[in-house]
């Protein structure tokens, strides 16, 4: 049973503009005690281990307890322990790996959250924070026992500051409902990943999150000024500070990305941005897959900065016409390019005519162009459903997040070919091609026997193409359990052992999202040993 994202599906509530709540926001922003690194156990004894730590032995955690004493915190519908709604929460967006957890709340306030973490620290319990669940790494997911603390029910803009060009938020609030907030008065919020309209500004920042507009405007830590953070002990904090720049060590852009290992945010300002006054969508259709992304590597090299620059394969642009009941993209293209430019109108019209000239040089067949908003969001429309789309025809996929320097991506794409047939298994491209960051879509039947294995060890070779082209296992969709047993091809075990010291200075209990993002002995010793018996492993020699 696919039930997974399931927060989607969960009634929003509608986000009223709450000025009032600012002012207890407010008096909550005072620096908390506990950051200070405590004396953990692998600092008292010498040089820390790079993989997760292994968690002290615990007693065996009486469920019912915590239940009942979640019930004392918040208001009966906040608790959900019922068998068939824990269901709900057992994936995220990656629904290959399952996990049931024995509990979920569902807080409405920073106050509920800090009581829970307070309980969680108090009783040795982890815990998993949840926004709406389309995370794509199994992050929020409970792989051993924890408590998930979903904020679906933190859904309140809490203050918009318009002279200031901020706004501050609940974390449960849905991504696309920050500019709906704001376009009214010619704003909006630039990070827009596709799964925009269902995922929470908690997700986005606990992932550092991308988006079509990111190439231009930069990720989900370009757009955050100040964050309201529980620490796993219970205190409330705050980091950053509302300005764009401040001399202190910076917490925020450390927090940021953590995957839900630091702690929990509560209330978090944005930086606003003001709409741009002309703005133009180009559709350009190939031939071949390496023709586009000849036409991505032309404009960057013309000195072109478009607002966001993405790629579709022909199994995408299918399901995409299928989906959308219209030819909106040629049928027998083996690539659509789109590229948005905006800025003053002048300035348009120049970068429009040598991206047009570009794609040509390319190959590209034909050049359209979209001027009217309605044009460019039917455009946008297509590329931006895209994975639904796919997830309608094949209805098990595995989607993959690497990058790789953009010059690399004829080289790479072709590459990615070549391992989908030597694996058999269809592999769907659809990417923020300005930023050389991949979602290879591996297309495969659950009913078939072994096919995990081979998805994962196909997804693994993927990301190998991707390091030896001088990329990254991660652009945007995090490490979380899914990618954490690839961690040290890409760092060295000090680089993992720093990392490990940060998390450990916020959270020495171990008790925030266990398991993730790290290699743990026992989890990475097997798959280790797994990938080593693979014959297929050498994707570095396709370079
Ligand atoms: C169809 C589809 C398209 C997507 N497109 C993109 C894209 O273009 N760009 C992109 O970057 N991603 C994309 N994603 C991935 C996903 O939507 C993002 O990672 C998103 O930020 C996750 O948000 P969420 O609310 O669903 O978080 P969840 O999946 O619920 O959680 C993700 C992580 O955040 C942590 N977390 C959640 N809330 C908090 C909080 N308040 N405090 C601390 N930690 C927290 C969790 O513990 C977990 O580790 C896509 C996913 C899908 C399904």
């Amino acid at each position: 049973m696919e039930t997974c994202p399931a927060d989607g599906a969960v009634a929003l509530q509608v986000a009223g503009a709450a000025s009032s709540s600012a002012h207890a926001l407010s008096s909550l922003l005072t620096p908390g005690p506990s950051l200070a690194p405590s004396p953990s156990p692998a600092t008292a004894t010498g040089p820390i281990d790079s993989s997760s730590p292994a968690p002290a032995p615990r007693p065996p955690i009486d469920w019912v307890a915590i239940e009942r004493r979640c019930r004392a915190i918040l208001p009966a519908r906040g608790v959900v322990a019922a068998r068939q709604e824990l269901l709900a929460y057992d994936c995220d967006g990656l629904t290959l790996h399952r996990w049931e957890p024995p509990l979920v709340v569902l807080p409405e306030t920073t106050e509920q959250v800090a009581a829970l973490l307070r309980l969680c620290h108090r009783e040795g319990v982890p815990f998993v924070a949840r926004g709406s669940g389309t995370g794509l790494s199994g992050g929020a997911v409970a792989e051993t026992p924890a408590l998930v603390i979903a904020t679906t029910r933190m859904r309140k803009v809490l203050e918009i500051d318009l002279p200031n060009r901020r706004i501050t938020v609940q974390p449960g609030v849905i991504n696309s409902w920050v500019t709906r907030a704001v376009a009214g008065d010619g704003f909006y919020y630039a990070p827009d990943p596709s799964s925009q309209v269902v995922c929470s500004i908690g997700g986005n920042v606990a992932e550092n999150s991308g988006g079509v507009h990111c190439l231009k405007y930069g990720v989900t830590s370009n757009h955050v000024l100040e964050m309201e953070v529980v620490l796993p002990d219970g205190t409330i904090t705050t980091l950053g500070s509302g300005l764009a720049e401040t001399p202190e060590l910076d917490l925020r852009g450390v927090f940021i990305g953590s995957e839900g290992t630091l702690g929990i945010a509560t209330a978090i300002t944005l930086r606003l941005l003001r709409a741009p006054a002309s703005v133009a969508v180009l559709l350009a259709d190939f031939t071949s897959m390496e023709a586009a992304a000849e036409a991505v590597r032309g404009i960057t090299a013309a000195g072109i900065l478009p607002a966001g620059m993405e790629m579709m394969d022909r199994l995408c642009i299918e399901a995409v016409n299928d989906y959308l009941g219209a030819q909106e993209y040629p049928a027998d293209a083996a690539a659509v390019l789109l590229v948005e430019l905006d800025g003053h109108q002048e300035e348009v019209a120049v970068a429009l005519e040598l991206a047009t000239e570009r794609c040509r040089q390319a190959g590209a067949r034909t050049v359209r162009l979209a001027r009217e908003a309605e044009d460019r969001a039917r455009l946008w429309q297509g590329r931006k459903s895209a994975i639904s789309a796919l997830g309608r025809r094949f209805p098990s996929y595995y989607l993959q997040d690497g990058v790789v320097p953009r010059t690399a991506l004829p080289e790479v794409m072709r590459a990615i070919g070549e391992l989908s047939e030597r694996y058999g298994l269809p592999v769907a491209n659809v990417f923020h091609a300005g930023d050389g960051n991949l979602h290879p879509l591996i297309l495969y039947r659950s009913d078939e026997p072994g096919v995990g294995e081979r998805v994962q060890a196909l997804a693994a070779e993927i990301l190998r193409l991707c390091i030896a082209a001088g990329g990254s296992i991660s652009g945007e969709h995090g490490v979380g359990n899914d990618k954490r047993c690839y961690m040290d091809w890409m760092f060295a075990p000090d680089d993992l052992a720093t990392m490990q010291l940060v998390r450990q200075a916020f959270d020495p209990e171990g008790l925030a999202n266990p398991g993730k993002v790290f290699p743990t002995p026992k989890t990475c010793g097997e798959s280790a040993r797994r990938r080593s018996e693979q014959p297929a492993l050498a994707a570095v020699e396709l370079f």
